[in-house]
């Protein structure tokens, strides 16, 4: 590497899988005094608030909010619906899953996982047959990460909630949004998803801290069934409270409900639709770049398939060890921060690319344009035109 000076001074640039860019909109909202808990405005925003809350989820049915992160939704909703001994099905594409299957075996259910590696998505044959072998419905609820942040996969929800009902088997389907709300296309009641769970620190761009599980009537039923839920994760008061501070069993998350509103503001203002069409031309454009690089043999994206690909995070794989050095120089010489790679067996040759929430054109042009400079700084065998192909796909009327 021959830079001497740094050119990392400015505004830095944290492009990775969560947490994402902060608006200074939702900055400036949490940027107050302590407001009273007791009575007033913030109790007053709470039923617009999970309504807009829903409306992202495109879910007419509960959320119950939670002062997490993604993990904790992931044991929340669990306790909610699977008592120890029961048994849950995780097909895997990636770490994530592998998490919430963890997850489920500490609260005690049985876990029957089937992994697709870090590069596949779901291989529905095969979930087919876990799910016809299992006659006698062992199996209360599947674990179903929708994009798996390790490896930029995205599976398919719609398709395994038809395999479900075609098979005629009752499980739960409980979706990890975590990374896909606000990113990419997501409908819980059209897609007859019984369970979500997400975090706010992702594409609803708000400091991590929150955390939502929302649910159906069929969902309640399995929880009202169980023969006891902890007290703390329980569903039932926070997502229909006759007082407030039951909306979080205890004090609420001041700050983070006044971000949240402003985020969900933005994302109203900008409409659901133009929000997934916006992530998607953008990942579009992350695509070009990354296959016109791949043409040079070093760098590879690592989801083959585009309809298997997120429209949030990207992973990519390096020859030889070279993804850490080139996060290095980025961070280091440009300011821009990009993900390391999570869950591979070759971490320190994967990188990846974060791209969801508060992301536009510019950004993404500056991210591409880090990674050029980093792949020739580097002196990395490269494809030519990976920008001018990205800057194609934004300058694109269709
Ligand atoms: C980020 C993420 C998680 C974990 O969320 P934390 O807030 O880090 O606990 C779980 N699942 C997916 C798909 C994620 O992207």
């Amino acid at each position: 590497m021959t830079n001497s000076i740094s050119l990392a001074q400015g505004r830095e640039y944290l492009a990775i899988p969560g947490p994402s860019v902060i608006p200074d909109a939702v900055l400036q909202a949490m940027h107050r005094p302590s407001p009273n808990i007791y009575e007033g405005e913030l109790i007053e925003m709470m039923p617009s608030l999970t309504r807009d809350l829903c409306r992202v989820a495109r879910t007419e049915h509960n959320v119950a909010i939670y002062i997490s992160n993604g993990h904790g939704t992931w044991e929340a909703a669990l306790s909610n619906v699977i008592a120890p001994g029961e048994t849950v099905l995780a097909p895997a594409s990636g770490r994530f899953t592998h998490g919430w299957a963890e997850m489920a075996e500490g609260i005690g259910a049985k876990v029957q996982l089937i992994d697709f590696g870090s590069s596949s998505a779901w291989d529905f044959d095969r979930i087919a047959e876990a799910l016809r072998d299992d006659k006698a419905h062992m199996i209360k609820a599947v674990l179903a990460v929708h994009v798996d942040t390790s490896s930029s996969i995205r599976n398919d929800i719609p398709a395994l909630r038809a395999l479900l009902d075609d098979l005629d088997h009752p499980a739960l389907l409980m979706a990890d949004c975590i990374a896909s709300l606000g990113c990419d296309r997501f409908e819980m009641d059209a897609w007859g998803v019984d369970v979500t769970v997400t975090a706010c620190q992702k594409g609803l761009m708000t400091p991590a801290g929150t955390g939502f599980v929302f649910f159906n009537d069929k969902a309640q039923a399995k929880r009202a069934a169980m023969p006891r839920v902890s007290q703390y994760w329980d569903w039932q008061p926070r997502s229909n409270p006759e007082l407030f501070y039951q909306y979080f069993n205890g004090t609420a998350p001041t700050h983070h409900l006044y971000g949240l509103r402003a985020a969900l503001d933005m994302i109203h203002a900008e409409g659901m639709e133009q929000v997934w069409a916006r992530h998607e031309r953008l990942a579009m454009a992350i695509w070009e770049a990354c296959e016109t690089w791949a043409q040079g043999d070093a760098l590879h994206l690592n989801v083959a398939e585009r309809q298997h690909r997120s429209h949030a995070v990207t992973a990519l794989r390096l020859t030889e060890g070279r993804g850490t050095p080139l996060r290095e120089f980025t961070e280091n010489q440009l300011g821009l921060t990009l993900g390391i790679g999570l869950g591979m067996d070759d971490w320190e040759g994967c990188f990846r690319l974060g791209h969801m929430g508060h992301v536009n054109g510019q950004m993404v042009m500056a991210t591409l344009g880090g990674v050029e400079t980093a792949l020739a700084a580097l002196d990395i065998p490269r494809g030519k035109g990976a920008l001018d192909a990205a800057a194609a796909v934004l300058a694109s009327k269709t």
